[in-house]
């Protein structure tokens, strides 16, 4: 890095680029910030590239463009519905909401990303369609067109390095390691990610996740939060994260959020159901772990796998080998290696309880086609053969939208830590708070290392709500620097 790129007084430095810290990087820089973007782990994936790069914006003009009616203020009800009682941060949550459908213009018209609405991406929790994404849909992808936009934009100055940044006056400064001159800022935007990589961390903050798989990035190592908290910053929701229900064994790959909605259902090694699988996929994890081995088998069949073709975290397991394939339930059991009486009578269950509470699947039923034979049989081993079956799902779950149907596909998964919601506090504009309430001069923070939408475990943990605190907060960050 030549010296006089860095010399002067930057408007803003930003520890951290990845989602938070590169929507605060550009949506600075269109203002006319000058912007220093500061990251020491370059070469390793942020959370943001290893994430599904899907993100909710209520009220977009894509959305209403794809005919769907949507509201910030219908997101916000999605969200406080899902969490637990008083534990939204409603410092920040509404302004978040209005920031989303914002962000996606700003997105659109100034940064030029390629940001479209996904019409086929469903998601527990949320009312309607809403999650936005670049193509392909992914996390991957979506970082790397924001590592390439930064990197172009004459007004940011992105250096691959770690700085040690300390107090200066009204400002900052940030020393290097290789003993270059100091870069000047006059704010400085803490945006280091969570702390999923600490493990001692997690294990204060979130007993109930120490010692579980993190598929996060490494790079989560909450240096950003220890900053805020060595300058006098408060901490919110520090036990809220985000856990992952669906991860196969290893932590290498997932199957992602949408097979439960489309159908699909868990069972454990007996080949029982343990969970309403519609609780969400941070929640699930905590269900899995709980099981025998901490695994259990996510069922579903051919059907839904056709809905899943833009899902790239599934199509990353399948390509993996993570997925089973079988023509009949015995073989799906053999190949499994659960029980294939527990597993038949499950999905018989499954079978009468779709035909009982979904038009669809009742149609599917009477329609007299072979692939219903099985379903139709299931069914009626259910409902018609005497034995006794509950009017409803004893675990509570209302929609089974199918009956499965082979061919059938199978993975197992386990539960995970995916990311810590748990932070610097700020208020709705991402300046962060000390104790009494009072911002620190000239600190912001978004992101990981913020507090974020929900606290109070993972089932609070809505889907999205990692990008959108990032993207949300980060475009208010941006406003109020300028
Ligand atoms: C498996 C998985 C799937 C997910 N899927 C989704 C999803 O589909 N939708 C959604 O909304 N959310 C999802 N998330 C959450 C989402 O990835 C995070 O909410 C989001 O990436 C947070 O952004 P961030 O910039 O704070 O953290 P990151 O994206 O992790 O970026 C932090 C950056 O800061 C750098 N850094 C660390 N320490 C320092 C330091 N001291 N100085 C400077 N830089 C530093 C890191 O190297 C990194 O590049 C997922 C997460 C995981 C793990």
């Amino acid at each position: 890095m030549a010296a006089d790129t860095l010399a002067g007084t930057f408007d803003a430095a930003v520890l951290g680029a990845g989602a938070a810290g590169m929507l605060v990087a550009l949506a600075a820089q269109a203002r006319g910030q000058r912007v220093l973007l500061v990251e020491p782990h370059a070469s390793a994936a942020s959370n943001f590239a290893i994430s599904g790069g899907l993100f909710p914006a209520a009220g977009s003009r894509l959305q209403a463009a794809a005919g769907v009616h949507d509201r910030p203020e219908d997101w916000l009800r999605d969200l406080r519905a899902f969490a637990p009682e008083g534990a939204v941060n409603e410092r920040i949550a509404t302004a978040v909401a209005e920031a989303l459908p914002r962000v996606v213009d700003f997105l659109l018209d100034e940064a030029g990303a390629p940001v479209r609405f996904l019409p086929d991406t469903v998601a527990p929790g949320h009312r309607t369609l809403r999650f936005h994404s670049v193509q392909p849909a992914s996390g991957a992808a979506f970082a790397a067109w924001f590592r390439s936009a930064v990197q172009a934009r004459p007004g940011i100055v992105y250096t691959p390095r770690r700085a040690l940044a300390r107090r200066a006056g009204e400002g900052f400064e940030l020393d290097w390691a290789d003993g270059s001159p100091p870069a000047r800022a006059r704010a400085l935007v803490l945006a280091g990610g969570g702390f999923g990589a600490d493990a001692a961390m997690v294990a204060r903050h979130i007993p109930a996740m120490a010692g579980a798989l993190h598929n996060g990035s490494a790079t989560n190592d909450g240096s950003t939060v220890a900053l805020g908290v060595a300058w006098g910053a408060a901490l919110w929701g520090m036990d809220g994260y985000q856990g992952q229900g669906h991860t196969n064994p290893g932590g290498a790959t997932r199957l992602g959020m949408s097979i439960p909605p489309l159908g699909g259902v868990l069972i454990n090694r007996d080949g029982q159901r343990f969970v309403r699988e519609d609780v969400g996929p941070s929640a699930l994890a905590a269900h899995v772990l709980a099981q025998p081995g901490g695994v259990a088998l996510e069922v579903f069949d051919a059907a839904i796998e056709a809905q899943l073709g833009n899902a790239s975290a599934y199509q990353a397991a399948r390509a993996a080998d993570q997925v089973l394939q079988a023509d009949t339930v015995e073989d799906l059991a053999a190949k499994a290696g659960v029980p294939a009486p527990a597993l038949r009578r499950t999905l018989a269950d499954v079978a009468a309880w779709a035909a009982l509470f979904a038009d669809g699947t009742q149609a599917a039923l009477h329609a007299g086609d072979t692939a219903g034979e099985d379903a139709r049989s299931q069914a009626g081993a259910a409902a018609g053969k005497g034995r006794d079956r509950p009017e409803a799902d004893p675990l509570g779950r209302e929609r089974f939208p199918r009956a499965l149907q082979p061919p059938y596909r199978a993975s197992w998964v386990t539960g995970a830590l995916s990311h810590t919601q748990g932070g610097l506090l700020t208020d709705a504009d991402g300046r962060v708070l000390g104790p009494d309430d009072r911002p620190l001069p000239g600190l912001y923070a978004n992101g990981g290392c913020a507090a974020g939408l929900v606290a109070r475990g993972g089932e609070g943990y809505l889907p999205g709500n990692g990008l959108a605190q990032a993207f949300g907060l980060g475009w208010r960050v941006a406003q109020a620097l300028a």
